[in-house]
């Protein structure tokens, strides 16, 4: 019990994607800072990104003005305006930082053949405005971040470190962070780390549902975390949906880009019926959360897996030139796009909510910093504007660093923190439970808590998760802790808060649509949820 392995550090960073890396190389040439990542370094939904992130770079068409309003639009009315004003007033100051780092966003010419940077144009921008590499932009600041953060003498990378629990002093004033411990993947040990400050970076929860575009990592730890230790989460019932991603047993969490529909791909029902027509004017160039809820209301009323898309009424060479990846991908598990129509499902793909912090990404409890997708700013609203989210991840990095920076000077060498105690548990003979918990946890948060929601299902979504979250506890409590333990864990929490906050809403808005009131309320207002213990 006491020979846990134990790290010091002035401020450590849970999260090595686009938030976690660019607080770390803010805040290196002046402390020291371990970053840590519960898979490889490159694995989060930043490596994943695809259209580009959003500033005013055009000043003559565009202004910072209208970006805010775009942002509160598509927010619909539940946005906090000041921090929507706050993250497009310091954008391009933090594009250029990027573009310092060495991020290769794509350039042109001017009429005037002067080089500029392409700005592309996304559903809810009014101007073009959207920096991008390629469609890889993600790919693109993943890749950069790293190489300088590998390149950096006081940045510490625990690569496979699975972030358990915070450590807090509750006997302090107000209770404040001093550490954590890990799990080290490839010891199959738990370590503790105490710092001066800790800042979760890590990313969004969109793993509680069967479907996502996310990658495995997206378990919502951070959110968990927070929560267990005293933080208030808000805003948890708004979880954006992509409509299309591919649904195929060897090809998971595959987007089938927008751009389809709009080249005018149909979509079908399983015996081969267009159906969008029947739920709006606009058929399948609705917007997307309209989409969205027509699939998830064919998939539930015909009992279907599935719905298709098709495009293959069109010329094969257009197919082809226009849609390389997917071609290819599909390809490759033997579904010719140029032929076949292709099965989708709506997927999880960005969560809204998150862990409350102030502009300077500071949580309830000190040295406490959440920033990027595991934070709840204000800045999304009801829902999120396409390519702002990797703009908040740089944005309130800057900020939490140069809060940690004011204060790091006088603030005494982190404390020595308590031992992990496993002087109770013993291994697991039965992974199994795991494995169907974390199976029903997911089909029932889609199925009861997704994309049309009723009190009826949500109700019905919460009995289920209480006895889940009881056997899970049980669970964690006698048998020695594993990955898929602590994710699932951090996976109930989530849904719990999920579907409680999805129960407060007593309206439809945004990404929230419930059947039991589908009308807007006319004062809404955030749904924050408070630990017992705050
Ligand atoms: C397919 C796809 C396309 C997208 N396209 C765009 C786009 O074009 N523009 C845009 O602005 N946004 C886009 N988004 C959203 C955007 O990519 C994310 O919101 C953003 O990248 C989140 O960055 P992050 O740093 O907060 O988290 P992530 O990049 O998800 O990183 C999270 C990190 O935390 C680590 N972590 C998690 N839990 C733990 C733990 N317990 N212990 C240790 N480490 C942990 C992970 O290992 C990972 O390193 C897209 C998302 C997806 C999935």
């Amino acid at each position: 019990m006491n020979d846990t392995k134990h790290h010091i550090t002035d401020v450590v960073i849970i999260g090595s994607g686009a938030a976690g890396l660019s607080l770390a190389l803010s805040l290196a040439n002046y402390c020291k800072v371990s970053v840590i990542s519960k898979g490889a370094l490159t694995e989060g939904s930043t490596m994943y990104a695809q259209g580009g992130i959003a500033a005013v770079f055009d000043k003559q068409n565009d202004s910072i003005e209208s970006h805010v309003e775009d942002t509160l639009q598509a927010g619909a009315g539940l946005c906090d305006r000041e921090a929507v004003h706050y993250t497009a007033t310091n954008a391009k100051q933090c594009l250029k930082w990027l573009i310092e780092q060495g991020v290769p966003f794509d350039m042109e010419f001017d009429e005037k053949g002067k080089e500029r940077f392409h700005l592309t144009r996304e559903g809810g921008h009014s101007h073009r405005r959207i920096l991008h590499a390629a469609d890889a932009t993600g790919k693109a600041v993943q890749s950069t971040l790293i190489s300088r953060v590998q390149a950096h003498p006081d940045i510490t990378l625990l690569e496979f470190y699975n972030a358990i629990d915070l450590i807090i002093d509750k006997q302090a004033q107000e209770p404040v962070v001093k550490g954590l411990y890990v799990y080290n993947r490839k010891k199959e040990q738990v370590e503790s780390i105490s710092a001066k400050f800790v800042a979760l970076a890590t990313g969004g929860a969109s793993k509680v549902y069967l479907y996502t575009s996310n990658p495995d990592v997206s378990s919502g730890d951070g959110i968990a975390m927070a929560w267990r230790a005293g933080c208030k989460v808000a805003n948890m019932e708004f979880n954006q949906f992509h409509p299309t991603s591919l649904y195929h047993p060897e090809l998971q969490n595959f987007l089938i880009t927008e751009a389809m529909r709009g080249e005018g791909a149909h979509l079908k029902r399983p015996d081969g019926s267009r159906f969008m027509p029947d739920f709006d004017e606009r058929a399948e160039l609705a917007p997307r959360d309209i989409v969205a809820r027509a699939i998830d209301f064919e998939m539930k009323r015909l009992g279907a897996n599935c719905v298709y898309l098709d495009i293959s009424h069109k010329d094969k060479d257009f197919i082809i030139e226009h849609f390389p990846t997917i071609y290819a991908k599909c390809l490759s598990v033997g579904l010719d796009i140029t032929k076949e129509a292709i099965p989708v499902v709506p997927a999880a793909h960005y969560t809204c909510g998150g862990v409350m912090t102030d502009f300077s990404g500071k949580t309830d409890i000190s040295n406490l910093y959440a920033i990027g997708e595991v934070a709840y700013t204000g800045l999304h609203g009801a829902n999120r504007m396409a390519s702002n989210s990797l703009l908040e991840c740089i944005v309130f990095a800057h900020a939490a660093a140069k809060d940690i920076l004011s204060k790091i000077e006088q603030h005494p060498e982190p404390s020595g923190v308590p031992a992990w105690d496993e002087s109770r548990v013993t291994d697991s003979d039965e992974e199994i439970v795991i494995t169907h918990n974390w199976h029903e946890l997911r089909l029932f948060m889609w199925d009861y808590v997704g994309i049309v929601r009723s009190t009826k299902r949500l109700e019905r979504a919460l009995r289920r998760v209480e006895l889940l979250k009881q056997e899970i506890h049980e669970y964690y409590a006698n048998f020695r802790v594993s990955n898929n333990l602590l994710e699932l864990r951090n996976l109930v929490q989530v849904a719990e808060l999920i579907i409680r906050s999805a129960l407060e809403r007593k309206e439809s808005r945004g990404l929230h649509y419930t059947l039991d009131y589908p009308e807007l309320s006319d004062n809404p207002m955030p749904t924050i949820l408070k630990p017992k213990s705050n």
